[in-house]
C-alpha cells in the first residue's frame, strides 16, 4: 500500500466532484472554485496535467475498474494492472482509453438524497414591494 497513491485517487475523485458542483452552479462559484484550487495544489503536476489534457477533451480522467473492466471504456483491464490496483502500490492508467484506475468493489448504489428535500416550501409568488405613501410629518 502506499499513501501517496490512495492519497491521488481520493483528491482525483473530489476534483471530479468540484469540478461538475462547478460547472452546475449558479451561486457559490467562488468558493468551489476555491475548494478545487486547494485540491489541485495537492496533486502531483503531472497527473494534473493528464487530468486537464481529459477534461479539455470532455472526459473525466479516473474511471473505476469493476468485475475486471474499465467503467470509462468498458474495456478489461490486464490483470498485471489489476493485481497493483489491488494492492494499491502504484497508479495506473487504462491502456485503452488512458484514465487512471482505481478498483471499485462496492456494488452500485440508487443515488441517495436525490429526492426533494422534505418540507421544501413551494415558490413564492412574485410579491409587489408595498411602498410607502406615508411622507413623514416633522
Ligand atoms: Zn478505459
Amino acid at each position: 500500500m502506499n499513501d501517496v497513491v490512495i492519497a491521488t485517487i481520493q483528491n482525483l475523485l473530489e476534483l471530479h466532484q468540484l469540478e461538475e458542483q462547478l460547472d452546475r452552479a449558479r451561486t457559490g462559484k467562488a468558493e468551489i472554485q476555491a475548494k478545487i484550487n486547494l485540491i489541485r495544489e495537492k496533486l502531483i503536476p503531472n497527473i494534473l496535467g493528464h487530468h486537464d489534457r481529459m477534461r479539455a477533451r470532455g472526459r473525466k480522467s479516473i474511471a473505476p475498474v469493476r468485475n475486471g473492466v474499465c467503467a470509462g471504456c468498458h474495456m478489461v483491464v490486464a490483470t498485471g494492472i489489476l493485481a497493483t490496483l489491488r494492492r494499491q502500490d502504484d497508479i495506473q492508467l487504462c491502456a485503452n482509453c488512458g484514465r487512471y484506475l482505481y478498483i471499485d468493489e462496492t456494488p452500485p448504489e440508487p443515488p441517495a438524497e436525490a429526492a426533494v428535500p422534505a418540507g421544501e416550501a413551494p415558490p413564492k409568488k412574485a410579491r409587489k414591494k408595498r411602498v410607502s405613501k406615508r411622507i413623514p410629518v416633522e
